[in-house]
């Protein structure tokens, strides 16, 4: 018998399996390359306050542009980057960007807080490079920034993960306020929900999309405002769309709400425009 190659161990391989182990692996390097920025951008979408309809602050998300695969959306590359670990340099990119931009907008006029998702991968015991709460003190202190007004998204999922959310309330004691987003997607346990020093709950867009035909949905969202208030924590619903949406949610209670409704993502110096509505 032949000795199995390399040759051999390929052509097991679909075209289809082929081409997205290609695509994978031009991620990873891209990513690479990517760590400390280049190719990289960030958009900012608003938050908006139900009953006033005003512009309370922004969240960040990242967009990339890869040299041949063009436009790749975070929810594929985020994966890889935290599997790989990119996602340590390219989350200080991030915090620094963002950071800076907020006190660009103050300088500008615009007062408004930020919120940062930050991924398990960050907050690891023995992650490597800057911890997470260096940077957010370093830049805050240099740029003059009140830390309440950085808004550091965790998800649902960390909840469990007691190193992590010790790392989390370190955080929260050292005056970042700490969202937990997704809520509901990873059905995590409520009593770990009552222990977190989380003070917003950003409820997931999967009870959102069937809002309006589904009164079980409507069940659960006014069960986790009510929840959420009953620990004195605020809620955000996202991925609002439609003026229907925004209405069953606001007779749940639900303080503050993002989407395409109000508002899509977009660039930094877009966002100065909001200056009439915030
Ligand atoms: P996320 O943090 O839950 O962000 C919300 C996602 O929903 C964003 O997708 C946003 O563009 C999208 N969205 C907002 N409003 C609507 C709406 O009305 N309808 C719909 N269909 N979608 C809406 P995006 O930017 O593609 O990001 C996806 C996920 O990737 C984020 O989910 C987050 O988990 C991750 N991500 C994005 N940027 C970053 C980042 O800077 N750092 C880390 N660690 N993760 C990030
Ligand atoms: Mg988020
Ligand atoms: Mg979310
Ligand atoms: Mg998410």
């Amino acid at each position: 018998r032949e000795a199995l190659t390399a040759g051999h161990l390929v052509s097991v391989f679909s075209s289809d399996q082929r081409r997205r182990l290609a695509r994978s692996r031009a991620i990873e390097d891209g990513l690479w390359e990517s760590r400390g920025g280049a190719g990289m951008a960030l958009v900012y979408q608003p938050k908006v306050d139900i009953l006033s309809g005003q512009v309370t602050g922004v969240e960040a998300l990242m967009r990339w542009h890869h040299p041949e695969l063009g436009t790749v959306s975070p929810a594929e590359f985020v994966p890889v980057a935290e599997r790989t670990r990119t996602i340590i340099p390219l989350g200080e990119w991030i915090i620094r960007e963002t950071l800076n931009q907020q006190a660009e907008w103050r300088r500008k006029g615009l007062d408004l807080s930020v919120g940062i998702n930050v991924s398990p991968a960050q907050l690891a015991a023995g992650a490597g490079g800057t911890p997470v709460m260096d940077i957010l003190t370093d830049e805050c202190d240099r740029l003059d920034l009140d830390r309440s007004m950085v808004e550091l998204e965790i998800t649902e999922s960390l909840l469990p993960d007691r190193a992590a959310m010790d790392e989390v309330r370190t955080l929260a004691d050292a005056g970042f306020h700490i969202v937990i987003d997704d809520f509901g997607r990873d059905h995590a346990a409520l009593s770990l929900l009552a222990e977190s020093p989380a003070r917003t709950l950003k409820i997931d867009k999967g009870f959102v999309d069937n809002v309006v035909r589904n009164d079980r949905q409507v069940a659960i969202i006014r069960f986790i405002t009510e929840l959420a208030h009953g620990l004195g924590m605020r809620t955000v619903v996202e991925g609002i769309e439609d003026i229907r949406q925004l209405v069953a949610v606001a007779g749940c209670g639900c303080d503050v709400a993002q989407g395409y409704f109000y508002y899509r993502p977009m660039c930094g110096d877009r966002i100065l425009g909001l200056k009439a509505d915030a």
